[in-house]
């Protein structure tokens, strides 16, 4: 789950970590009362959406004076920031910065530990430097039965600086955003870009976090700061049905029982040249109510051409299934074809009922996953 910068620095206050006071903005008005607040002769104004290149898509702009925050924060507040519109900006005191550094807390599957990723190319162009320099980044496996100790934070401070001022204000900041990423279960904690002043001090300019979503349940304090894009409210309400839903943009819908045949028939409709439109495990018992259900969430989504249904009818068997489609479909009005392979117990008497309804029968998996592309292409 991602947080804004502005609820990211919230929880960096509450560790110590060094950040500037900045006051959320959500009109030009408001940005101009914040910056009376502020009493500095320059601020920050800065778009808040869920994705990073602010800076570089314009979403980022030092003003000096009323007028020109009232400017700039008119101008970034609807701008669109890779598909996200710009509601809220947050104005901040500016910094006179000297230079930028990268630092950030991640977990690593391959040293399977929180990983701790420094660079003194920060800023805006890190990507770059991740590309095309990446011996530029330096990289500190963290023991998690260790965690963040002096020794180990004051050898990553000497990778950033070279001047003791700076290392002796570093060390504690490496050791506050290690406890900050374990206490809150987080996936992703960044400080990019870390700022020396021009008066020699570390200031976290930006910040950007990113949450487990499997520890929410634990910390209600980030549960709270979700704000669902689309896709994700229509996953959680599929969750609330006791379906598990993932969305993948393609023109195949999948309705499955049991997680592996899910995985399978995507896989098979890839290797006939398809897309799935989504992964849908509706769970055990295939009833009416269920699959009404599942293909009111399918056909809410308006890449579906073609609905691709496989049941595996193991307690459940083929012929209540195929019952449970046709009763269904009764109650579903919709020209979208849908493909039906069903197997297990049964099968033979499921697909008798099926003959002569307008639904489309596989008689194998990769029949019916043939079937479905072809139809997705046809249409
Ligand atoms: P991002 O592009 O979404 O990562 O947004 P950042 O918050 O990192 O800002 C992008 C860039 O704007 C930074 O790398 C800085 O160069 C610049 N910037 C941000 N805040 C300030 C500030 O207070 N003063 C100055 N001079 N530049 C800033
Ligand atoms: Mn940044």
């Amino acid at each position: 789950m991602k947080v804004h910068e502005y609820q990211a620095k919230a929880f960096f206050a509450s560790y110590q970590l060094p950040v500037d006071h900045s006051i959320l903005c959500r009109t030009a008005d408001e940005a101009v009362a914040a910056f009376r607040q502020l009493g500095t002769e320059k601020a920050v104004v800065k778009a808040q959406v869920h994705t990073g290149g602010r800076g570089k898509a314009g979403g980022v702009k030092v003003a000096t004076g009323e007028e020109q925050v009232r400017q700039y924060a008119s101008q970034i507040l609807g701008m669109n920031i890779k598909g996200f519109t710009v509601d809220r900006v947050l104005v901040g005191e500016a910094v006179d910065i000297a230079s930028e550094f990268y630092v950030s807390i991640l977990i690593d599957r391959k040293s399977k530990s929180p990983l701790l990723m420094l660079s003194r190319e920060g800023g805006m162009d890190i990507e770059q430097v991740a590309r095309e320099t990446p011996e530029k980044i330096e990289k500190i496996a963290i023991d998690p039965l260790v965690g963040m100790t002096d020794y180990l934070a004051r050898e990553a401070a000497f990778k950033l600086f070279d001047d003791m001022q700076l290392v002796k204000q570093a060390v504690p900041v490496f050791k506050n955003l290690y406890r900050l990423f374990v206490e809150k279960d987080a996936s992703l904690a960044e400080i990019n870009p870390l700022v020396v002043t021009k008066d020699g001090r570390l200031k976290a300019i930006d910040a950007k976090m990113t949450f487990d979503n499997n520890a929410l349940y634990r910390h209600p304090d980030v549960f709270e700061l979700f704000e669902p894009t689309d896709d994700e409210r229509k996953e959680q309400e599929a969750k609330d049905k006791g379906f598990s839903y993932v969305n993948l943009g393609g023109t195949i819908g999948c309705m499955v029982n049991g997680a592996g045949l899910a995985m399978a028939t995507m896989d098979m409709i890839k290797l006939y040249g398809g897309d799935p439109a989504n992964f849908l495990d509706i769970g055990g018992s295939s009833n009416p109510e269920k699959i009404v259900e599942a293909m009111k969430l399918l056909l809410s989504d308006k890449h579906v051409k073609v609905v691709l249904i496989n049941i595996f009818g193991g307690i459940t068997r083929c012929d209540d299934v195929a019952q449970g489609l046709i009763e269904a479909f009764r109650l579903i009005k919709t020209d979208v074809p849908i493909v039906i392979r069903l197997t297990g117990t049964n099968e033979a008497e499921g697909r008798k009922l099926l003959e002569g309804t307008h639904f489309t029968v596989g008689t194998s998996m990769a029949d019916a996953g043939h079937k479905a592309v072809e139809l997705a292409g046809k249409l």
